[in-house]
């Protein structure tokens, strides 16, 4: 089965990047499952944004999952085992066997495997983390990271924005636009505000 983009981790930083890619209208995959992310260990979350009584990683995970899948994301709860590439397109096979492919690939695997796929695609570090640029661009072209993998940070709301940032630059690219927003155009919103004064 071939999907535009395979994003690999289904955590804070892979449903934030699912989430706009499949509402761009992107044939998105993620792979990955809640109870590997660290989402799933956070009890008490009071530092994310809009919640002023906090919550808690597993919210996050089943609302994140709810709402990427509402947009069109498949999400299967495997983890990849290898990545190969062939002809400018990936191929991930998972722990079972199957195989997928894409043109793109977003790393959001946290914590878990990032060096494994780092070194299957011949991805530049930096120290500990894969190298990305200020667009979450690994130093493949099609290879975008996400998330712990690629941030000291390690927050939530770092890693969210982290997986907006990778799936915004792969959606310009894929749709060949100078600049991109979920909301309409800039055209359209300065259109609102005139037609509104
Ligand atoms: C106990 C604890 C409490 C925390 N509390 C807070 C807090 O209060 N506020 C805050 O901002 N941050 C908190 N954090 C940090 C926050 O949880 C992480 O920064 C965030 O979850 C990282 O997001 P991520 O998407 O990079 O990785 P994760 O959320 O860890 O997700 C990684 C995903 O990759 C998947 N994966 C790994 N290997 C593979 C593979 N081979 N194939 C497919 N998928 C794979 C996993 O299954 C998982 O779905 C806390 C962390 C912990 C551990």
């Amino acid at each position: 089965m071939h999907y535009q983009i395979i994003v690999i981790g289904a955590g804070a930083a892979g449903l934030s990047a699912a989430i706009y890619l499949a509402r761009a209208g992107l044939k998105t995959l993620v792979v990955g499952t809640q109870n590997c992310s660290q989402l799933n260990s956070a009890y008490d979350i009071e530092n994310y944004l809009g919640f002023s009584n906090g919550t808690n990683g597993k919210e996050l995970l089943r609302n994140g999952t709810k709402q990427a899948k509402k947009f069109g994301a498949m999400i299967i709860e495997k983890n990849a085992k290898k990545i190969t590439e062939t002809n400018s397109k990936f191929e991930i096979r998972l722990e079972n066997g199957t195989p997928y492919s894409s043109d793109y690939i977003i790393i959001a695997s946290g914590m878990l495997s990032s060096f494994d796929f780092a070194s299957s695609l011949n991805l530049e570090l930096n120290g500990k983390l894969i190298k990305i640029n200020n667009e979450n661009q690994t130093s493949h072209d099609k290879v975008f990271a996400a998330g712990n993998c690629c941030t000291k940070t390690r927050q939530i709301a770092k890693d969210v924005g982290d997986g907006c940032n990778a799936a915004i630059n792969i959606i310009k690219k894929l749709k060949n636009l100078p600049s991109y927003t979920d909301y309409g155009s800039l055209e359209d919103q300065v259109q609102e505000v005139q037609q509104a004064q």
